[in-house]
């Protein structure tokens, strides 16, 4: 019996004259991706990309697995293929299908017919699956409304697919397909799920992540890595960029108030971050703040940071509680290494009395008692790459 992977399009669907692009970027992505379980035939016809095991060595749960964090696919279904005859459709379902139902009571049967040529109807066709797996399996019930198992027939172009449901897909827009961006990770919850968010949107991405050693452990640093190799899973092709901020962090510390400390630092990142980008030729910032959420989040502290850089500051989390972000955070599989107990640079040197109404005036009143540019440059010079 041969098997095959049907992935469905989501909303490049409704992509115009860019569609046959975006469909290109999809289909290299989810070679590049399956490429390590072995021997795979990829294709594409009416909104699906059918992914076939050339051999035994090739692993279709693997490849399963992969096709799932792929943007741009809302579903995948493991299906496997027929002629395009009622008698192998049914001999299919006898044997095909049980091995899905588990402990699973109640299933519907359902069919599409994307071949209006094919003699039976689409409820008709429906109406003898069901009764074919209900012949090999009596235990079943029929519930065509909160079934457990939807058993599902596809009558395509060339070929029948049956499966028992589909896998929900990664969604959003093919990597690459929105331009380059820069994100800053922390070892937070909040930045690796920015991060993702901006990557299903399209966004290939480039990181960037700001030490404080030794304030900062080397196991930190370590945690952020395993994050943003969490993140690429689905971002694929990850670049992570790694900057000292210990000197900046001592100078500020030595020169200027303690209350605006923190937004001091912030400006010093963007900066720093809108340089990496201009190297990068990334178009945009990303960060993982949320509106509110602490002090250096507020609005008139979000119009201090923005202030210092001119590149655009994408926020994917301005809008989200801390449960909407935990709740994608474990989604994507980071939330238990973000809440690993790792001190951050955000965390070296906090002030007892952050400044949550901050005046810009001020805060560049406080910034010029440092030699910006110098600190910058000497920053700047400890970058390092390091590529996923
Ligand atoms: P997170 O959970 O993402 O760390 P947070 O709520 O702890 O966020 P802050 O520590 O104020 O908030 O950081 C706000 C944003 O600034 C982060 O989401 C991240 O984008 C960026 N950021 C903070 N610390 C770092 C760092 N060490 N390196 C790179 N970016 C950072
Ligand atoms: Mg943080």
């Amino acid at each position: 019996m041969k098997e095959i992977l049907l992935c469905k399009y989501g909303e490049v669907i409704l992509k115009g004259l860019n569609k046959n692009r975006f469909e290109s970027m999809m289909v290299k992505e989810l070679e590049a991706r399956i490429k390590k379980h072995g021997d795979f035939k990829v294709s594409r016809c009416q909104s699906t990309v059918y992914v076939e095991p050339q051999n035994d060595g090739a692993d279709i749960d693997g490849a399963l697995e992969s096709a799932r964090k792929v943007f741009g696919f809302v579903s995948i279904a493991r299906a496997c293929q027929v002629e395009k005859n009622m008698d192998d459709i049914i001999s299919a379902i006898k044997e095909y299908i049980p091995q899905f139902i588990g402990n699973a009571k109640t299933f519907k049967a359902d069919a599409r017919r994307s071949d209006k040529r094919f003699p039976l109807t689409s409820p008709e066709i429906a109406a003898k699956a069901g009764e074919a797996l209900l012949t090999v399996m009596p235990r079943l019930r029929v519930n065509v409304r909160e079934p457990e198992i939807t058993v599902m027939v596809e009558i395509r172009e060339s070929q029948a697919y049956i499966h028992a449901g589909s896998f929900k897909g990664a969604g959003g827009l093919p990597t690459g397909s929105s331009g380059k961006c820069l994100s800053l990770l922390s070892g937070g919850i909040d930045s690796p799920v920015a991060t993702y968010m901006m990557a299903r949107r399209g966004a290939q991405i480039e990181a960037l992540h700001f030490e404080s050693f030794p304030y900062t452990s080397e196991r930190a640093k370590e945690k952020v890595m395993r994050l943003a190799a969490e993140v690429n899973e689905y971002a694929g092709h990850m670049k992570v960029h790694v900057i000292s901020l210990t000197h900046i962090q001592e100078e500020l510390r030595r020169t200027c108030d303690e209350d605006y400390f923190t937004l001091l630092l912030r400006r010093f990142m963007m900066r720093l971050a809108q340089r990496v980008a201009n190297e990068r030729e990334c178009l945009c910032l990303a960060t993982g703040e949320s509106l509110g959420q602490v002090a250096s989040q507020t609005m008139q502290a979000l119009v201090v940071t923005d202030d210092s850089v001119s590149i655009p500051v994408l926020r994917p989390c301005i809008g989200m509680d801390k449960e909407d972000i935990i709740k994608i955070a474990r989604e994507i599989g980071t939330f238990d290494t973000s809440i690993l107990p790792y001190e951050d640079c955000c965390t070296v040197f906090t002030p007892r009395h952050p400044k949550t109404m901050p005046v810009l005036s001020k805060v560049v009143a406080e910034e010029a008692k440092v030699d910006i540019k110098a600190l910058e440059d000497e920053a700047f010079a400890t970058l390092e790459t390091i590529q996923l």
